[in-house]
Parts: structure tokens; C-alpha cells; sequence
């Protein structure tokens, strides 16, 4: 937890486990990636996250 899946830089929490960024699931999977703020950004849109998680 805490992690972006992507870039691996630490995620800022917010509160109540909110996180500073994003949490994506790949269809049909139960695992849930953490997405950073600046890769969220980067990226732009949730199709886009997912194409960046091997
Ligand atoms: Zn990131």
C-alpha cells in the first residue's frame, strides 16, 4: 500500500484513506493498482492507466 504502480514513488494520503491519485482495477481482476497524482495526470485517462500496468 502507499505505492504508485506505476512510477513506484510513495502516494500522499489525504484522509480516510483517501489517496493523492487513483485506484484502478483491471476488468474482471480483483487486485487494485494505486496510482499516483502525477501519473494520473500524465496519463490523462483510466484506459491510459491501465495500458501502463504490466
Ligand atoms: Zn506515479
Amino acid at each position: 500500500m502507499g505505492k504508485c504502480t506505476i512510477c513506484g514513488e510513495k502516494i500522499q494520503e489525504l484522509f480516510l484513506g483517501k489517496i493523492k491519485g487513483t485506484i484502478v482495477r483491471k476488468p474482471g481482476k480483483e487486485k487494485q493498482y494505486e496510482v499516483c497524482f502525477q501519473c494520473q495526470k500524465k496519463l490523462g485517462s483510466k484506459d491510459k492507466i491501465l495500458e501502463n500496468i504490466k
